[in-house]
């Protein structure tokens, strides 16, 4: 519409809907966060930081200050950019997408919601309502990192969100998303499935962060050419992997810990 290129005849505003600004535990260790929530409410909110940090600490650098204020979790992924900053955590995280329109409500998890760049599930008639996220559970750790060249006020050039469950020292569930490197954000299966089963060592992460490289589909843009995003996966994926890993070994022994 900025832009002249929409010409809409109405603009919906749902920024006053209070079913879309939930943000609920649920009694199973899950979240529920409305479409409508800021990145801010998001940022700070008790329940996703503690539980949902990648989420927490993806919402915290997108924009500025003033942009998180205004910019919705719904906004940011119906929006459907490669660079998106909330989608991975919530891939990473296996959540949910409740989206509702007059043939009534479908949820779809968040792998199958983008379609290309600004393409998604919805159709012109739905509306994103809800995201749900399942619990990560005890002895799961995550975290979300992107990189760009300016501190605040850009885009990512690479983000990657990763999450990891341990028990008995060992990666029971592995989860790797990148954003930036494909039309979509996107999982590195394989990474992850060369994860699961085994003992972290640094030696496996580093094996797990070359087929991270290897499931990426980078262009070259004046963000960063192809070869400097895969070299920003690497290194990306290997400090997430550190950092899951430690948050879940940190919290394994907690009671109902989940990071
Ligand atoms: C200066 C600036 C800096 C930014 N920096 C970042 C950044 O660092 N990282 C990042 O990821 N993003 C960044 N963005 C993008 C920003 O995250 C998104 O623009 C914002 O999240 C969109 O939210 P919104 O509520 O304003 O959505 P809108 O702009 O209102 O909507 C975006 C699109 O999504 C549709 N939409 C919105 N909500 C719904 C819904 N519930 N159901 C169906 N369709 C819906 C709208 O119709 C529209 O097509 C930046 C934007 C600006 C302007």
């Amino acid at each position: 519409m900025k832009n002249g290129l929409v010409k809409a005849r109405r603009v919906v505003d749902l920024s006053q809907l209070p079913e879309l600004k939930v943000i609920e535990r649920l009694s199973d260790g899950g979240l529920r966060v409305g479409a409508c929530v800021s990145a801010r409410m998001l940022e700070l909110a008790q329940p996703v930081r503690e539980g949902f940090t990648s989420l927490a600490e993806s919402a915290s650098v997108v924009g500025s200050l003033q942009i998180r204020h205004l910019a919705t979790l719904g906004g940011n992924l119906a929006n459907a950019a490669p660079s998106a900053d909330m989608a991975p955590p919530l891939l990473a995280l296996d959540a949910e997408f409740l989206i509702a329109g007059p043939r009534g409500q479908r949820r779809v998890p968040a792998t199958d919601f983008f379609q290309g760049v600004r393409l998604t599930q919805l159709a012109a008639d739905e509306v994103l309502v809800e995201i749900i996220i399942p619990a990560p559970g005890p002895g799961s750790g995550g975290t979300y990192v992107r990189h760009t060249p300016r501190r605040e006020l850009d885009i990512a050039v690479v983000g990657v969100a990763s999450q990891l469950t341990i028990a008995e020292g060992k990666c029971v569930k592995a989860r790797i998303a990148l954003a930036a490197v494909a039309p979509v954000p996107l999982r590195a299966r394989q990474a992850e499935a060369r994860l699961e089963g085994e003992a972290v060592t640094p030696a496996l992460v580093e094996e797990a962060a070359q087929l991270a490289v290897e499931a990426s589909r980078p262009i070259s843009d004046q963000r960063g050419s192809a070869e400097f995003r895969r070299h920003l996966v690497r290194v990306l994926t290997r400090r997430t992997l550190t950092t899951a890993l430690e948050r879940a070994s940190g919290l394994s022994a907690a009671r109902n810990g989940a990071h």
